[in-house]
């Protein structure tokens, strides 16, 4: 529908009032302003459209991957092998690959993500966020920008030397060289925060803590970020658990149970979520959410990287808010995170009359709870004086075989069917982020062309250190499965 000053309209046939709806209701007008909803309007249904609006989804977990791993060579691999393969990117433009991963998690119908930003500099890291938070702007998405926070064990789960050992000395002065820079000091690392917050900030740029997981942190930048965390209120946002080595780590590293250290840190609390928990116990999901702790479950990453499939029956029976990322790596490599709702939703719907997971279930947790991780509470509900945050699909190529359309609810088909191809408008904060499929902000096609050619610049020399690559990732199938892990 056309705007107006006043505000702007858009028309649907069905309209899903709330993430946590059972079922939709019929054709609405919905106004809005960028103050939020400003009213909805009944109508009498018109024949033969097809737009259900909803609320948008959350994307609790990524990394804002402008360039995806499969594009540069890192292959799909066991994680302990996969991350060094995704650390050989050489530097691009961060605002081109911050505005392309945005732009198409936009035109996936993501309205709010949580960005752990990757970076190995933190001389840089301001830098980097300004360039992050100038792309959240130009597209128009909700970002959470998570600030890593690293202070041990660089290569794999323990000191580095052993790692390095298993190489021979030009090998393993070439990893030295690329990753084995100087770290800064826990305050130093604190006080960046600080000053991206300052300098990045705003109602709809969040910045939030990273302690990239327990593998990576002491005691001492742990404590020390609880302790920030619980003065001024701002979220913490780490890995917990994603893979079977990390489990066997952490189980020797803290006899006591990792989740107990967790909360012994102070870091434990309802202003953090953790990546991953593949290997949660049920009592340990049963401490976090007797904390008050959002896990997000990155379903098709944890089987891209052999992780495993996360304990979504334990999750749920401890009452743990569970929430949906992609991690940068959805089964078709294209960030669709309906198709990734439905990938969980099947994954973990029962076996036989013993139901699991419910839909409903699932799209709260792609909407309301991947909000809670992004620091937007509140999200998920289409009303009056609600957020002007609004998901327009067309789900007309769902329904091509269904004669008059009464035998069958659109909530269904919204489960079983829809993909991004379905997004058609997408409005954040009130303002028209995609419209027709398009992202309106930015010129998708000429940043990404951009892109492409920075990365093939790269791409000869990226090529010569292959095979230092993959010999490095041999002496760490060693490592690890020799149970030095
Ligand atoms: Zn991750």
């Amino acid at each position: 529908m056309a705007s107006s000053k006043a505000g702007s309209a858009l028309r649907a046939d069905w309209l899903l009032p709330s993430a946590r709806a059972t079922a939709v209701d019929g054709a609405v007008d919905v106004h809005f302003d960028t103050s939020g909803i400003t009213g909805i309007e009944r109508r009498a249904a018109g024949a033969g459209g097809a737009m259900l609006l909803m609320p948008p989804l959350a994307n609790a977990h990524d990394h804002g991957r402008g360039v995806k791993t499969l594009a540069y060579g890192a292959q799909d691999a066991p994680v302990e092998a996969w991350v060094p393969a995704t650390y050989t990117l050489a530097p691009l433009d961060p605002y081109l690959v911050a505005a392309t991963a945005f732009a198409r998690m936009a035109r996936s119908g993501i309205g709010c993500a949580v960005h752990c930003h990757l970076s190995r500099d933190p001389r840089t890291l301001v830098r980097e966020a300004e360039a992050v938070s100038r792309a959240a702007r130009d597209v128009g998405l909700r970002i959470a920008f998570v600030v890593p926070l690293r202070d041990r064990h660089r290569l794999g789960y323990g000191p580095d030397e052993p790692i390095l050992q298993r190489l021979g000395a030009v090998d393993a002065d070439a990893i030295r060289a690329r990753w084995l820079r100087p770290l800064a000091s826990i305050e130093e690392q604190v006080a960046v925060v600080d000053e991206i917050a300052a300098t990045c900030e705003s109602p709809t740029f969040q910045v939030q803590y990273g302690p990239v997981g327990v593998e990576w942190c002491s005691d001492a930048l742990l404590a020390r970020v609880a302790q920030a965390s619980r003065a001024n209120g701002r979220r913490v946002h780490m890995h917990l658990l994603e893979s079977r080595y990390q489990r066997a780590w952490a189980d020797r590293t803290y006899p006591g149970g990792i989740v107990h250290h967790l909360e012994r840190v102070g870091l434990s609390s309802p202003r953090l979520t953790v990546a991953h928990g593949t290997w949660l116990r049920p009592d340990e999901c049963r401490q976090l959410a007797d904390q008050g702790v959002v896990v997000s479950i990155n379903t098709s990453s944890n089987l891209r990287l052999r992780s495993g499939i996360a304990p979504l029956r334990h999750i749920r029976e401890a009452g743990l808010k569970f929430a949906v990322g992609l991690d940068a790596l959805a089964i078709d490599d294209d960030d669709d995170l309906l198709r990734e709702m439905r990938l969980l939703r099947l994954l973990h719907g029962g076996t036989g009359f013993e139901a699991g997971v419910p839909r409903e279930a699932v799209l709260e947790a792609a909407c309301c709870h991947g909000a809670v991780a992004a620091g937007s509470a509140g999200a998920g509900e289409i009303a009056p004086g609600s957020p002007a945050d609004l998901l327009l699909l067309d789900l007309k190529d769902t329904m091509g075989d269904h004669g008059r359309g009464t035998l069958t609810d659109v909530t269904t088909l919204l489960h079983a069917r829809a993909t991004r191809s379905c997004v058609h408008t997408l409005v954040v904060a009130g303002r028209t982020v995609v419209e027709a499929g398009r992202v309106t902000g930015i010129d998708e096609a000429a940043l990404q062309a951009a892109l492409t050619a920075q990365l093939a610049t790269h791409e000869p020399a990226m090529a010569a250190f292959l095979p230092t690559l993959r010999r490095y990732q041999a002496a760490l199938e060693g490592f690890y499965e020799e149970g030095n892990d």
